[in-house]
């Protein structure tokens, strides 16, 4: 009988570990977690194999503690997606496979019982109910009658029996009632009525419903507005005809409560939602829905990726060009592209969509790997925006804004409308400066400029946790001439208050929106309709619908114009079309005011003449001729220390041992990074770039192996990161 468990335990080796079941243990079953000796201590792991024998001694072999599970919480589908993605992105299997589990069970813990929590009467309140002497008319008996008629839900009590939780501990303390689990029964009401599909709406659900129990991926490449979610919408609601699952990702600023009601009311039934902003309960018990095949939807933000699809029937994955489907630290996956893994694996259709697709998603389409579905105009009456550019040179500027903008933000108000002013700044300017003697805040561990934030009246870092008062003289010339240079978010927002006192303004960035309570209140406002100036960074730039907004104002395109990044440009044009697709959402038209200092750009230039599909041509274009992604494939190895000189040793070797591989691949460095030191660390990095993907896979496994076992790794901070999409 095999005795030996390979367990996958969450430690930063790429490897499995093996144990012993003591006598009369019954093997575990695969996916199960389990309760290992490690090091000094106990860690929770994940069995992956049980066999007959290890590579090690038998005697060498510690035993099992203990199963935690006899119903595994991760399929064998989902093992497999994991153990692809650890390979691929190069990431040990156990923080892998523990990243895909709730906090609670990562812990060794116990999910919420299935069910929703509710209340009874005991056979001793039954009686007491019965007894006709019994007071009448306090909260008390009024919740023994309510129980009398069965067990209750506990939400759903809140609006009937206001203040029924004191009179609940009280009767409980008495044994008269009783905590029950009950079976939830998803809420279930007529979905709205959806609006008649147009014809291209109607030819994409067609296509992704011709097959819907195989492997089929699409591109849905439609402009903002046109109608891309009433095609998710109704392909889920085919899915679920059929008992099927359907996941959605979407990217975190876009699970507003609006995006969720809207799941919710066209579909009509209960939506499991997953995302960063929820405890761990919450998490545990969106995540044991979609297990137990009871959630149906499941709309969640990147991690939402692994949750358990045990009936799946549609995978969504919504503004799919968006840069926070990568995880930037730790397990670097991309979602989107596991996405595609996962929806070939569950043999289901899966849905990229958006209105400036990836250049990545646009060259899959140009080969056929993805179907093409195109929704050309805007949905409704809606008509496209119009984009102007405002050249800002020679110009006078008010707080950033030219004078002829300001006068377009006023007619506009004027009208009773509502201008969205767009800056990727959040703070009140990007740099305070001495007007004497040039002296500047910098942040001392990072080399860049601290950002001012005035109503804090702080000076903070926006690289690392670095802050400082604000001085009030120069710290070098003890002079009293300290200005603020440039302009963020609070700034536009001041400015415009005093020019236009009467008019609410709503600044949306992440310092509003901070905790849950902040956005939520945010996002509630976003539904007023008078006269209305927003004021935002990209967090305004998709996700919620804001019907009477016809001005879009773009303060500054001019830094992204300029970025060493190879993405940049991609970057930029998905932004101002995103920004740009607010606007005029509803009967009326908009306009979008792009102010620069280089209206001759080419980038700026095929956006104005030809749109989204214009520039990303142009773009494919320039990353095909330069071999650049999706043209070639890049793993991106980082590295920091406090001294330079053991960042440059570390990365020297990684070079030459690169060199030396017989596979088709470069390698480029040591070179700096875009930040050359951050929170006080040097940084660099090397690049390895190959042609071919299966040549990159083949090498880094080995590579990454040299580079552990080497002296000089353990001098500095680094790691690998497959597909890169941020260079820095
Ligand atoms: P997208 O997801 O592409 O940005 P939406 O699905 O949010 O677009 O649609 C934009 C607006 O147009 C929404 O208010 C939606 O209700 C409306 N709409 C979408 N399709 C139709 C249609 N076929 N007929 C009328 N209105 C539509
Ligand atoms: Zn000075
Ligand atoms: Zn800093």
């Amino acid at each position: 009988m095999p005795r030996i468990v390979r367990v996958a335990v969450p430690v930063p080796l790429p490897r499995l570990f093996d144990y012993v079941l003591v006598p009369h243990m019954e093997p575990p079953p695969v996916g199960s977690r389990v309760r290992v000796p490690f090091a000094q201590g106990e860690r929770i792991g994940i069995v992956l194999d049980v066999v007959e024998t290890s590579e090690h001694p038998d005697d060498q072999l510690k035993p099992i503690s203990a199963i935690l599970d006899q119903d595994p919480p991760l399929s064998a589908e989902l093992i497999g997606t994991l153990s692809w993605a650890a390979r691929y992105y190069q990431h040990p299997i156990g923080e892998v496979l523990e990243s895909a589990l709730p906090v609670l069970l990562r812990n060794g813990g116990e999910l919420p019982e299935p069910g929703v929590a509710g209340m009874r009467l005991t056979d001793a309140g039954r009686a007491t109910r019965a007894d006709p002497r019994r007071r009448r008319g306090t909260r008390s008996s009024d919740l023994l009658e309510a129980l009398g008629q069965g067990a209750l839900p506990a939400t759903g009590l809140d609006s009937g029996l206001p203040g029924w939780r004191t009179a609940f501990r009280r009767l409980r303390a008495r044994g008269l009632v009783e905590d029950v689990r009950l079976p939830a029964t998803p809420r279930r009401a007529d979905p709205v009525t959806a609006p008649r599909l147009n014809d291209e709406q109607q030819r994409a659900v067609a296509a992704i419903n011709a097959q819907p129990d195989r492997f089929a991926p699409f591109l849905l490449d439609g402009v903002t507005g046109s109608g891309k979610t009433e095609v998710y919408l109704a392909a889920i609601a085919a899915a679920l005809a059929r008992g099927r699952q359907s996941l959605v990702l979407v990217p975190e600023i876009a699970l507003t409560p609006q995006t969720t009601r809207r799941f919710r009311e066209r579909l009509g039934l209960d939506i499991a939602i997953l995302h960063s902003g929820l405890t761990e309960r919450e998490r545990a018990a969106a995540w044991l829905s979609a297990a137990r095949g009871e959630a149906k939807v499941i709309l969640g933000t990147r991690s939402a990726i692994f949750v358990p699809l045990p009936e799946p029937g549609l995978i969504i994955v919504d503004e799919e060009h968006d840069a926070s489907f990568k995880q930037q630290d730790g397990f670097r996956y991309h979602a989107r592209d596991l996405a595609m893994v996962r929806a070939k694996a569950l043999d289901v259709p899966i849905v990229l969509g958006s209105a400036t697709p990836s250049l990545e998603s646009l060259a899959n389409a140009e080969s056929k790997r993805y179907a093409l579905l195109r929704l050309s105009h805007r949905a409704g009456a809606a008509t496209p925006p119009s984009l102007t550019i405002m050249d800002l040179r020679r110009k006078r500027l008010d707080n950033g804004l030219a004078l002829n903008t300001l006068a377009a933000i006023s007619e506009c108000l004027a009208r009773g409308e509502q201008v969205l002013v767009f800056r990727n700044r959040r703070g009140y300017a990007p740099v305070l400066i001495c007007q004497a003697c040039g002296w500047s805040a910098q942040c001392a561990q990072c080399d860049r400029p601290l950002t001012l934030h005035r109503g804090a009246a702080r000076l903070r870092c926006h690289h690392c946790a670095a802050e400082a008062r604000v001085p009030a003289v120069c710290p070098e010339c003890s002079g009293t001439s300290l200005a603020p240079q440039g302009q963020g978010t609070e700034r536009i927002e001041e400015a415009l208050q005093q020019r236009f006192p009467d008019v609410p303004i709503l600044r949306v960035d992440r310092d509003s929106t901070r905790n849950r309570s902040g956005r939520d209140a945010i996002f509630e406002q976003l539904d007023v309709s008078g006269p209305r100036i927003l004021v935002g960074t990209q967090m305004l730039a998709k996700g919620h619908d804001l019907p009477n907004l016809t001005l879009v104002v773009v303060a500054g395109v001019d830094e992204g114009l300029h970025s060493v990044d190879f993405r940049a440009g991609e970057r930029l044009g998905q932004l101002i079309v995103q920004v740009a697709g607010r606007a005029g959402r509803a009967d009326r038209a908009g306009a979008v005011i792009l102010q620069t200092h280089h209206p001759d750009h080419p980038l700026l230039r095929a956006l104005i003449d030809g749109g989204y599909p214009a520039l990303a041509g142009s773009l494919i274009a320039e990353r095909r001729q330069a071999g650049l992604p999706p043209f070639a494939n890049f793993a991106l190895l980082r590295a920091e220390a406090r001294q330079m000189a053991d960042v440059t040793a570390f990365l020297g070797l990684a070079i030459e041992s690169a060199r030396a591989t017989p596979l088709a691949v470069s390698a480029h460095g040591p070179l700096p990074a875009p930040m050359p030191r951050r929170a006080g660390f040097q940084r660099a990095q090397v690049l390895i770039e190959a042609a071919e993907r299966s040549a990159l896979q083949a090498f880094l496994p080995e590579w990454l192996a040299g580079l552990r076992a080497l002296k000089e790794s353990r001098r500095v901070r680094w790691s690998i990161d497959v597909d890169p999409v941020d260079m820095g």
